[in-house]
């Protein structure tokens, strides 16, 4: 008894109220606190914060009108068990990466649920900037060498023995004298223009991958000659009529095309050889063409 008046007489019991309220309003994760009916009987700061809702307004409210733009938290009230997840937020336009935390509370004071949100936006964005690096080549921006062969791959082999596949080599011609010419910063800048204009007109349909230096893969998944010879003549006419200025000089560069088609061949190794074959007889005949090689159908 004399231990509990103590405790009183010194306010311990405030103090560690006060307290709880500090840790609550200045800890780095948004706390929702919900009761038996998800109503909000409790939020800190950050959270007020990060769903731009004041606490004093949103308190005794229903979450799931109070938070109605945010659906991707209120499916996990709606689930009704513990969990644990990843969400989006947008906050002022920007996109926010969470990881949330849903509690229930159940014991004799009642009932409820806590939902806990940490901001993972840094770690999330240096994984996918690392996941970017890891598949595409820094200079030009198309996929590497390692990932093309991977998607390409995945591709081929998925594609029914009856569709076309075309697989197209490109290399730009003469490009030793434009490095021996123009220093090599600009051979990259020419490198980087050249791959501007295949993404441009290619866009997300076909895939794209440096082979190597100057030379470039596409996968043309689903084309048949035509289509293919027709996308390599679009993109070799392009890249005629580019010009780079360098110095107040003009630039001009030609490239030469390799393409094979085929509805058997389901070897990109072989797609590769054979492409290359039909590379090598462009630039024999001439440069600034596109030559084509078909499979036996
Ligand atoms: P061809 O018409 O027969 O293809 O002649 P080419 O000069 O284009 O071919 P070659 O293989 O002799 O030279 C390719 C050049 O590409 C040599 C190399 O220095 C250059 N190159 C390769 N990768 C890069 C790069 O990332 N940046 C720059 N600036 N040059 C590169
Ligand atoms: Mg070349
Ligand atoms: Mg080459």
């Amino acid at each position: 008894m004399i231990y509990t008046y103590a405790l009183f007489k010194s306010n311990i019991f405030e103090t560690a109220t006060i307290a709880r309220h500090v840790v609550f309003d200045n800890i780095s994760e948004a706390i929702l606190v919900l009761d038996q009916e998800n109503k909000i009987i409790d939020m800190n700061n950050i959270a007020e914060k990060i769903f731009n809702i004041k606490s004093k307004l949103a308190i005794g409210q229903d979450v799931c009108t109070e938070f109605k733009e945010y659906q991707e938290i209120i499916k996990y009230i709606y689930e009704e068990k513990e969990t644990s997840f990843n969400c989006e937020i947008k906050i002022k336009n920007k996109l926010y990466y969470f990881k949330g935390k849903l509690t229930l509370i159940n014991n004799n004071r009642g009932k409820g649920k806590v939902i806990v949100l940490s901001d993972n936006t840094e770690q999330v964005l240096m994984i996918k900037k690392l996941e970017y690096y890891g598949i595409t080549d820094v200079l030009t921006g198309v996929y590497n060498r390692k990932y093309f062969y991977k998607i390409a791959k995945e591709k081929i082999e998925a594609c029914s023995d009856k569709k076309h596949m075309s697989l197209l080599m490109m290399d730009i011609d003469k490009f030793k004298i434009i490095n021996d010419t123009y220093g090599h910063p600009t051979g990259d800048i020419v490198l980087k223009k050249v791959m501007n204009i295949c993404k441009e007109l290619l866009g997300k349909k076909y895939y794209i991958g440096r082979y190597g230096g100057e030379e470039f893969l596409i996968l043309l998944d689903n084309a048949n000659s035509e289509k293919a010879l027709e996308i390599g003549e679009t993109i070799r006419r392009r890249i005629e009529n580019l010009e780079i200025l360098h110095d107040n000089k003009c630039i001009k560069i030609t490239s030469s095309f390799g393409i094979f088609t085929s509805v058997r061949e389901r070897d990109l190794e072989n797609m590769i050889k054979f492409a290359d074959k039909a590379l090598y007889e462009a630039k024999s005949l001439g440069r600034n063409r596109v030559s084509i090689k078909m499979g036996n159908s």
